[in-house]
């Protein structure tokens, strides 16, 4: 039976331990399962219990590329529940189910005025750590959220009824949202989407529910068969047809009006090109890594063809994102459908390997500290 301890400090829920578990990144494709102390909170900041934490794409580039400094603690797609609350945070109570968002914008700067948020010198601070350089921590035991987080949105509520992994979609969703609301995408419009792990899925999704006709490629059918639970019935094989006729004859050989690239490298940026129509836009969801790469100049000049990207959230769309997510659980946008293993911490090596080879098996990886309790 879990004890309140209330002062005018602090609120806490049950017993704190000092030490936890965590994965910690010590260098290029090291992570390791330590034990580190929780962190300790101060005013307006609150402690959560981490129940489960999505493994991102972006996670991935930082664990094999280096661009990060170590030891860090990575996770930023996490859901749990709050165990303390400091001093100030008085909006929050001990035992509320919630999902951190790890950044927020400032809200005033040159680029939150822009609406380019990810582009925001605060946006670029990440608030949410399980201790070294504040990094999310979500792939550990307690996460402390920092006071500016807290005080600008960043911590949802999740409703009673809802599990706390669709939860941990907020974040990716948002990404996601914000890409397809650039592409402006209308009824009388045809999307293709290149690769259909998770985020290509969710993207899909995302254009079909703006009326336009959708069409999706990836190299497995299994992945085509889970797009299809999210109404995405034209798929098109890329290990065996020819994805750029198959836009063609869709469109009275015009080509797509968009193409959204969710298929990382640079390998792929040409068949997007080739697909799209004169005067479309391509989408580049996944280059999250600055290199070369050729591209057609005339495409763009003379072909009218945007090549345009979209990274990070939005917070202009956090409602619009949160009722997509949370009311969508079971309206036709049950993400945890996309769910293709969980993990405890002790896998956590384990599921950034799956998740950094993706076969035809493999969908969105959850790390669990508390196992079983992203269902809850
Ligand atoms: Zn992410
Ligand atoms: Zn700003």
């Amino acid at each position: 039976m879990a004890t309140r301890i209330s002062n005018a400090e602090t609120q806490t829920e049950g017993k704190i331990p000092s030490s936890m578990r965590a994965v910690v990144y010590r260098g290029v494709n090291d992570l390791r399962l330590e034990t580190v102390p929780v962190p300790a909170i101060g005013p307006g900041e609150l402690l959560v219990k981490v129940a489960t934490c999505g493994v991102c794409g972006t996670d991935l580039k930082k664990i094999h590329t280096g661009s990060h400094s170590a030891p860090r603690i990575f996770g930023h797609e996490m859901a749990g529940t709050i165990v303390q609350v400091g001093e100030g945070a008085a909006d929050f109570q001990v035992g509320e189910r919630v999902v951190v968002h790890h950044h927020v914008p400032c809200g005033e700067c040159y680029y939150c005025r822009k609406q380019t948020f990810a582009q925001c010198s605060v946006y670029k601070k990440v608030g949410a750590t399980a201790g070294f350089e504040p990094s999310g921590g979500g792939f550990a035991e307690y996460i402390r959220v920092m006071d500016w987080i807290v005080a600008n949105r960043g911590v949802v509520r999740i409703p009673a009824g809802m599990p706390l992994e669709q939860a941990a979609f907020l974040e990716p969703v948002n990404t996601v949202l914000k890409a397809v609301k650039m592409l402006n995408l209308a009824a009388d419009e045809t999307v293709l989407v290149i690769g259909q792990g998770p985020i290509g899925v969710m993207l899909a999704a995302l254009a079909r529910r703006t009326g336009a006709r959708v069409l999706t490629s990836d190299l497995y059918r299994e992945r085509h068969a889970i797009a299809a639970e999210f109404g995405l019935t034209e798929p098109i094989d890329a290990g065996t047809e020819n994805v750029v006729e198959r836009v063609f004859a869709a469109t009275d050989g015009r080509g797509a009006d968009a193409v959204i690239l969710a298929v990382g490298g640079t390998a792929l940026i040409q068949t997007a090109m080739d697909a799209v129509r004169p005067g479309g836009k391509v989408m580049l969801f996944a280059q999250t890594q600055h290199e070369k790469a050729n591209f057609d100049p005339g495409a763009v000049c003379m072909d009218e063809k945007t090549l345009l990207g979209s990274y990070s959230a939005s917070a202009a769309i956090l409602d619009e994102v949160t009722g997509l997510v949370l009311g969508g659980y079971r309206n036709g946008f049950d993400l945890t459908q996309l769910i293709s293993h969980r993990f405890p911490l002790e896998q956590a090596v384990e599921a950034i390997e799956i998740a950094s080879h993706p076969t035809a098996g493999s969908m969105k990886i959850m790390i669990e500290p508390v196992p079983g309790a992203g269902r809850e």
